[in-house]
């Protein structure tokens, strides 16, 4: 009776560190950094956690924006928390990586614009494209495949994902890929125009292979034309497996804030030792 009584009285300091253990871990807090990943023993790959939070861009804003960037990192924090490794807001990395990516291109202006700069500064990039602007703009997308870069997904038309219907979004998902295989290029990275969508689609696209790819570092250059205010929007926030969105094409007078902040930005960056990498180059899927 004795030895048994002394071997449940283990087991139950047993339970109880463990518990104890357990409790330490849930309770140490995020830090933004350490959840990008934990590494896992098979290969030199990163198991996933769950992403980066969201940062919040350090300018002044006006209370609307504040309000719809505030729901947005909210609810893109879910998508993270629940779609680890299939929905992501950063690189999974703790080394001083970071990615540029170039939303909405590509044109014939602001696009050819940003791949001068990341020729001079001799970097690779992701462009997240919009479908039925490919044709028009072959060429840049050849000249920035010739470079080096990335092309990835943003839809056929820049619809909100989370305004349309599921079969809506994969048909434009689908278009769009089917347009970039034309030209040779095979991506299954996709990023929502405007960064959120909702679960069914995110299963439709997990479902087809696809990873959704956000930011971690918005830039606010659709906010702002500043190029001080974008340039600060991306350094007081920057961190390893950092993912900052940036845009090539569109507003009203051509990204000039976008192309006068990009080699400031860069030079600082690399600067602090930071290495650019594509988002393919770091997900290896
Ligand atoms: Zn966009």
């Amino acid at each position: 009776m004795k030895s048994a009584h002394k071997m449940s009285m283990l087991i139950y300091l047993f339970i109880y560190l463990m518990l104890v253990q357990n409790m330490r871990t849930i309770t140490a807090g995020p830090n933004p950094v350490e959840l990008i990943g934990i590494k896992s023993s098979k290969k030199s790959n990163w198991t996933y956690t769950t992403s980066a939070s969201i940062t919040q861009p350090p300018i002044n804003m006006d209370e609307n924006t504040r309000a719809h960037l505030k729901n947005f990192r909210n609810e893109a924090a879910k998508l993270c928390q629940s779609y680890p490794g299939t929905f992501l807001s950063s690189l999974p990395t703790q080394k001083k990586k970071i990615a540029l990516t170039f939303d909405d291109g590509p044109d014939s202006h602001t696009t050819t614009k940003v791949l001068d700069i990341l020729e001079y500064y001799n970097i690779p990039a992701t462009f997240f494209v919009i479908g039925q602007n490919v044709d028009k703009h072959r060429e840049v997308i050849y000249q920035a495949i010739k470079n080096g870069h990335e092309i990835a997904n943003h839809s056929w038309s820049h619809i909100r994902p989370t305004s349309v219907s599921t079969s809506e979004l994969i048909s434009e998902v689908k278009k769009t890929q089917a347009k970039l295989q034309e030209m040779g290029i095979t991506t299954k990275v996709f990023r929502p125009p405007y960064g959120l969508i909702t679960l069914q689609q995110m299963e439709a696209l997990k479902a087809l292979g696809y990873k959704a790819v956000i930011w971690s570092i918005d830039s606010m250059d659709w906010y702002t034309s500043n190029p001080q205010e974008i340039v600060q929007c991306v350094l007081s926030n920057v961190h390893p497996g950092a993912i900052i969105l940036m845009h090539c094409a569109g507003g009203s007078d051509n990204r000039r804030g976008t192309i006068e902040a990009l080699p400031l930005i860069i030079s600082a960056l690399k600067r602090e030792g930071y290495e650019f990498v594509t988002i393919k180059q770091l997900l290896d899927f």
